[in-house]
């Protein structure tokens, strides 16, 4: 067996004692962490002692490195177009990747997106994408490129064999009180987004109650921070810091998001959907530097971002025009008074969510395809009192208790439209 090149002991060391760790020294560790040589106790005490020191850019960019190299990359360069993604950090009703990539492949972009499930109270899209019958997450390499070549963009899950190194720290972080790390949340979610393959990557940091960033001032250092990494690693990588406080559209759920995202590729739906979608694809040409072949905004209104849906839904087994999937018992919370909605907030609105069985606490749960909340009232908006304010959608009508209960002190009505400190929709851009 060859001699290892260092101690565990002594690179924790020197993060211990906010020395600056060499590129040898990360490239080794992250390596013999996933062969077994680095035990967890050592990689749970190396996550520990870089939450509590932090690291210069140089290291972050090698640390990153490290997660890509544990695994494969993608390539897309035989498309002979050029590519761009967007990652969300997750919000409540956040349903933009759907009508998103379509605009952007409608408008002359190629998309390959791999995405996630949802965990706790922020969905994720391919839960949402997988209430449509038949539609499948699970691609072959082969598969998603030739999804990507004949439609413009593909969603599916990432395979095992990407970053594998950050798929086992990000569950070690899980139990070791290390998730809240600036720089490990930006490796984690760079590593994979560089691994895919893509050529510009906006990144849309969420602010905000139902926010992983509850404060404009944490999402600016994480969105500058993976915005490094992405410039370092040669992947034109842009952010905008964009509002979570109040949850998006009109509805939270998978298969009530998919419905939302269709009405917004109809060229209707909430006019915060289509804005921040039409924003976000702008961000995505400027990062790759293209002109869009057509205005994004009449890609939703000429149909051609719904031909594109409705090409890339088939292509993945989805049945497009089948009926999406509702759940087994509605409920109804309405007005008890004349005014306006002074309050609604993303976090209680998420938690409600989830309670109706439209996320899962634990990575093995099953999420029910029609449960989830739609708000018929948003922010600002007059109602009456007997007016519907929220329709709950549920499979097992035990989960409505915990969720009326979630919505309690997550909205108000008040005689006067005067809502104070609200975020605007897009807060910041960063490059
Ligand atoms: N999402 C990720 O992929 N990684 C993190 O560390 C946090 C959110």
């Amino acid at each position: 067996m060859a001699a290892e090149l260092f101690s565990a002991a002594q690179v924790i060391a020197i993060k211990r004692d906010k020395l600056e760790l060499s590129e040898p020294a990360i490239k080794w560790f992250v390596d013999a962490y996933v062969r077994g040589v680095v035990a967890e106790e050592q990689m749970a005490a190396m996550a520990m002692a870089i939450l509590l020191n932090g690291m210069n850019p140089t290291e972050l960019s090698n640390w990153t490195k490290a997660y890509i190299d544990s695994g494969t990359t993608m390539n897309w360069s035989a498309l002979g177009r050029p590519t761009a993604d967007k990652h969300s950090t997750g919000g409540v009703g956040d349903k933009i990747t759907l009508p998103l990539v379509c605009v952007a492949a409608a408008c002359g972009l190629y998309v390959p997106q791999l995405s996630g499930r949802g965990l706790g109270h922020t969905g994720g899209t391919l839960d949402k994408l997988e209430s449509i019958p038949g539609w499948r997450a699970s691609l072959s390499e082969t598969e998603m490129f030739e999804v990507l070549q004949n439609t413009g963009a593909v969603i599916c899950a990432a395979n095992e064999t990407l970053a594998p190194a950050d798929r086992r720290i990000y569950a070690l972080r899980d139990v070791t009180a290390t998730v809240e790390s600036i720089p490990l949340i930006s490796a984690s979610i760079m590593s994979k987004k560089i691994a895919e393959g893509t050529g510009a990557l906006v990144l849309d940091v969420k602010v905000g109650s139902g926010a992983f960033m509850k404060t404009t001032q944490q999402a600016r250092e994480l969105a500058q921070t993976m915005v490094a990494i992405g410039k370092n690693a040669g992947v034109a990588t842009r952010a905008l810091l964009t509002a979570m406080d109040v949850p998006l559209g009109r509805s939270a759920g998978n298969a009530l998001e998919v419905a939302e995202s269709v009405e917004v590729l109809a060229g209707g739906g909430p006019s915060d959907v289509a804005e921040l979608t039409v924003r976000l694809v702008q961000e995505m040409f400027e990062a790759a530097g293209v002109m869009p072949t057509k205005d994004p905004v009449s890609a939703l209104t000429d149909g051609s971002a719904m031909d594109v849906w409705r090409n890339m839904i088939v292509a993945q087994g989805g049945q497009v025009d089948a009926p999406l999937p509702r759940a087994k018992h509605t409920h109804i919370i309405r007005s008890t008074e004349d005014g306006y909605l002074t309050k609604l907030d993303a976090l209680s609105v998420g938690i409600a969510s989830w309670r109706l069985g439209a996320g899962r606490a634990r990575k093995e749960d099953l999420v029910q395809a029609g449960a989830g909340i739609q708000w018929h009232a948003t922010l600002g908006d007059s109602v009456k009192a007997g007016s519907p304010l929220f329709t709950l959608h549920t499979d097992d009508e035990d989960r409505f208790a915990g969720a009326v209960e979630a919505l309690t002190d997550g909205y108000a009505i008040g005689p006067e439209n005067e809502i104070s400190d609200r975020l605007p929709l897009i807060i910041e851009r960063i490059q």
